[in-house]
């Protein structure tokens, strides 16, 4: 039985008709209605910014927040490899239910039916927008769209903009944002950030925020708040993530009631550059889409092992019988496009047992050489050309001549703001969207299906949903931004920052950042176990003792400070690691990117406890100093055989 403070408003009926049964039901709000009403989103990446496009559009009052210069510069525009939408345009039988059954498999069977079935539902609606705002999507030499494959299906559904589709689609997304900007229904904040939530009477109706130029806190009121502020992937430092990148607003609303979802499904994506030295605060992802073509391996002999490492042969001299393709070896059905979780741990495996190929040990290959031969150079320029570009300028070597070195890191968040049908939180008028929540990616998340859920959520499920509850406000004045709740917000905020400047210690932000990520990849990372989680979190604690004494933050709060921004996200990492590190322990199972080292098969491969653990795991704060308490909502596949994921045959 799910717990009663769960209500996930999943509506009755057959899989295929819930989502028109929902939209059916929604109280809809006259275009008059809709001039009343005020909606905050926070964040403009995919979600954010096609969220408040949208809402602008129908009549609403949108303001629209985030940390960078400019809306378009956020994380989204990242994102390489593509974006998943079941239009079957390769005739290779792909379907809404195809979609639908790799992603509730891909995510290892803990996410929510209903929401996955919604997106797959809706994924193909999302391409023709896009096309209509004119994202210049690849293209066959007949005009047609053309898709590629990604990892965890065998179906080609994933369409792309070379090696840039992130920020093609956000350019697109933009564009929408800035013609309703220009209507004046959203006032864009720039360089805003959110330092706390404003809950009055029990619903969310406002945000604090810091002007990041002048370092004023100011009030905005809204009749909702809609988040958008992406993942917590960050918490390990070192990450594919933008450096801006934070679980901070997450973390203001967790702490202001509403429930954290599944923290430790963190995904660890298996084809980024190796870590190359401490001075690093980046790692660099080389696109899954790689993976449709390229070859990964490592060498059979540990001579061989030991000769690239100290440069006295090269990848290309190594024959054939003498390589071992590990993932074609292991699962000949999917070979190199197993799922992200898989390929990732194969690695690991392989490096632990001794093969990696560079000097740390912790690296494996990425081969170009048969694709080259087989398509000739102009067609992997085509596919790949950028990121070859890319992987050269940051390592030198080119991908045309030697194979790419890859490692797996920390890349995606599955877990999130807990979200019922509709996206809204535990907080009433509080919704997230896009990687903010929780909702469809379950253990682990489907390569190019990030891309689809933010704009689902964000284009075609939010500006429904988010109607029902606003269909109950128009009558209500505009939120006071002079009512004591924002005073008291406003307060703490100031309180916080004034603590901080206050240590006066010796340690810079990073360094302190750093020594947590170390925890976190040592104890909460791609292997995990009890005695070591529990280490994990007595070593957080100690971190965060250690920085309330230590850190240092320059300057002032009335000024552009950099090191100030990162101070207060940093805080929230802690709560975040450790949070993550608590779901941890508590799912005492392996499944998706969360891998039990006690609960694996004798392959090595994840072991899933359906009988105690197909639940959602979501978190209430219970203060500080204080455990949360853990809530859980029961997991139902009625429409889905389950299964132990088998990528073999
Ligand atoms: C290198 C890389 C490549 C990827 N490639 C793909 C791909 O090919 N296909 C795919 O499907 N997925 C991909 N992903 C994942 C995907 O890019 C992200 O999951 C997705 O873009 C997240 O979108 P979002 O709108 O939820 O959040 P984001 O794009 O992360 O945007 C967050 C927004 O919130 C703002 N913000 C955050 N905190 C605050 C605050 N406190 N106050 C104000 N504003 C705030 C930020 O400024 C930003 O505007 C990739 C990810 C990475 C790292």
């Amino acid at each position: 039985m799910s717990d009663p403070k769960l209500i996930s408003k999943i509506p009755e009926g057959p899989l295929k008709d819930k989502w028109s049964k929902r939209k059916a039901e929604i109280r809809i709000v006259s275009p008059n209605n809709k001039r009343k009403l005020e909606v905050i989103v926070v964040g403009t990446g995919l979600g954010g910014a096609s969220a408040a496009a949208s809402l602008g559009e129908m009549g609403y009052n949108v303001k629209i927040f985030c940390i960078s210069d400019s809306p378009r510069r956020a994380h989204s525009i990242a994102a390489q490899g593509g974006i998943n939408a079941a239009k079957n345009y390769q005739n290779d039988n792909d379907s809404v239910y195809r979609l639908f059954y790799d992603t509730i498999k891909g995510g290892d069977y803990r996410s929510r039916e209903a929401n996955v079935y919604r997106l797959a539902e809706v994924s193909a609606a999302i391409i023709d927008q896009c096309v209509a705002q004119g994202v210049p999507f690849a293209r066959e030499y007949g005009g047609y769209l053309a898709n590629r494959s990604f990892g965890g299906v065998q179906v080609s559904r994933t369409f792309y903009a070379r090696g840039q589709t992130g920020q093609q689609l956000l350019l697109g997304a933009y564009a929408s944002l800035n013609k309703e900007i220009a209507a004046g229904s959203v006032k864009s904040y720039p360089r805003h950030e959110m330092l706390d939530l404003v809950i009055i009477n029990g619903e969310a109706k406002g945000i604090i925020a810091r002007n990041l130029v002048t370092g004023e806190i100011e009030r905005f009121g809204a009749h909702a708040v809609v988040l958008a502020t992406g993942g917590y992937g960050n918490t390990y430092f070192l990450s594919t993530n933008a450096m801006n990148s934070n679980g901070s607003a997450a973390m203001q609303a967790y702490r202001k009631g509403a429930f954290f979802a599944n923290p430790c499904f963190a995904q660890i994506h298996p084809t980024c550059i190796p870590v190359h030295g401490d001075q690093q605060c980046k790692l660099t992802l080389m696109s899954e889409s790689l993976r449709n073509d390229g070859r990964i391996w490592v060498p059979k002999k540990k001579e061989d092992v030991m000769k690239l490492r100290k440069h006295e042969i090269k990848a290309s001299q190594i024959p054939e019988e003498d390589r071992d393709y590990y993932l074609e070896r292991r699962y000949p059905a999917f070979g190199n496009l197993v799922p992200r979780d898989v390929a990732s741990r194969a690695a690991k495996e392989r490096c632990d047992a001794g093969f990696g190929v560079n000097e740390t040990g912790l690296a494996v290959f990425l081969d170009f050489a048969d694709a080259i031969q087989r398509l000739g150079h102009q067609r992997v320029q085509e596919r790949y050309g950028n990121l070859f570009d890319m992987y050269e300028k940051i390592t030198s070597t080119s991908p045309w001549e030697e194979p790419m070195m890859i490692y797996p890191a920390i890349h995606y968040t599955m877990g999130g703001l807990w979200v019922d049908y509709d996206l809204q939180t535990t907080i009433p008028g509080l919704y997230a969207i896009g990687e903010a929540n929780f909702s469809d990616h379950g253990g682990n998340r489907l390569g190019a299906s990030a891309l689809m859920q933010g704009l689902a959520d964000g284009y075609f499920v939010l500006p429904y949903t988010i109607g029902d509850y606003l269909s109950h406000k128009f009558a209500e004045p505009k939120t006071d931004i002079n009512a004591p709740e924002f005073a008291e917000a406003e307060k703490a905020v100031k309180e916080r920052i004034a603590k901080l400047f206050a240590v006066k210690g010796t340690e810079t932000v990073d360094s302190l950042h750093k020594k947590l990520g170390h925890i976190m990849w040592e104890y909460v990372g791609m292997a995990r176990n009890e005695e070591g989680l529990k280490k994990g979190i007595e070593e957080i604690g100690k971190l965060r003792e250690e920085f309330w004494k230590t850190v240092r933050v320059p300057g002032t709060n009335e000024e552009f400070n950099q090191e100030l921004e990162k101070a207060l996200r940093l805080v929230d990492f802690f709560d975040i690691g450790e949070l993550m590190a608590r779901d941890a322990l508590n799912r005492r199972e392996s499944c998706g990117g969360h891998f039990r080292e006690e609960m694996q098969t004798e392959e090595g491969e994840t072991k899933r406890d359906d009988e105690n653990f197909m639940y959602v795991a979501a978190w209430e704060y219970k203060g500080e100093g204080v455990a949360p308490e853990l809530h859980k909502e029961e997991l139902k596949y009625e429409n889905i055989k389950i299964a132990t994921r088998n990528y073999k045959d």
